[in-house]
């Protein structure tokens, strides 16, 4: 029998049916010296043919064989993401204020926040995707994210709904000049309203904006205390 995915490991087979890519979340896309040199280890020790930046910022290590996997992730220091979290539940964000001369806000901090309050999101059976951009140029895409945020000088712009895909949608704006705090405490009440959808038998498995197409947005607005 040939080989396949192998999801509990978040391994994905290659196109040599033989080898295994391997993702290590980054966060924000940022690592530092010393993840940076492990990394590198790693893909030299297990003979790595390429290290691939994900479009949601992880290092994909491409080209592992199966009875390393385990020994990999173990000389990483990081636990195997399995099925749900292959591009699945991530957060894209920019540099923001940190290193880009445009940048209006801190993507990375908040990116930071709303990864440790949040992630991994739980039990919503659809892709939850978030965007952070430090300004409106929006490098990580927040208009086409389920949740999509522009840091302006004033304060956070929040936009809900956006994919890309076979059906592709833009988020709508639904809050502006948010604190870093109001983004965090707006960003939980979002996440309870898509979770509960996402559980219901008219919207299971749905993405947000979809949900949001078929309801309307007053739920939403209302349950974020946004009316
Ligand atoms: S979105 Fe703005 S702040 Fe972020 S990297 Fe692009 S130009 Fe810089």
């Amino acid at each position: 029998m040939g080989k396949d995915d192998i999801l509990a490991k978040g391994a994905i087979l290659q196109r040599d049916q033989e080898t295994y890519a391997i993702t290590a979340r980054l966060l924000a896309g940022v690592m530092d010296i010393p993840t940076a040199h492990r990394i590198a280890d790693v893909a030299e020790k297990y003979g790595v043919k390429r290290l691939k930046i994900t479009g949601d910022s992880r290092m994909a290590l491409i080209g592992i064989k199966e009875e390393d996997l385990d020994a990999a992730y173990e000389d990483l220091g990081i636990k195997p993401q399995p099925g749900t979290a292959l591009c699945q539940q991530f957060i894209k964000a920019c540099p923001g204020n940190t290193f880009c001369t445009r940048g209006q806000q801190d993507t990375l901090s908040l990116a930071q926040k709303v990864e440790e309050q949040f992630y991994p999101f739980p039990k919503i059976s659809s892709k939850v995707k978030i965007g952070i951009s430090g300004c409106y140029n929006s490098c990580s895409e927040p208009a086409i994210k389920d949740i999509g945020l522009i840091g302006l000088p004033k304060g956070w712009i929040l936009m809900v709904g956006g994919a890309g895909g076979k059906d592709p949608m833009i988020a709508q704006v639904i809050a502006k000049n948010l604190s870093e705090d109001e983004v965090l405490e707006v960003l939980e009440k979002i996440l309870k309203y898509y979770r509960a959808s996402s559980q219901k038998h008219q919207t299971r498995n749905m993405r947000l904006g979809v949900i949001l197409s078929k309801e309307g947005n007053e739920r939403l607005l209302r349950a974020c205390g946004l009316e």
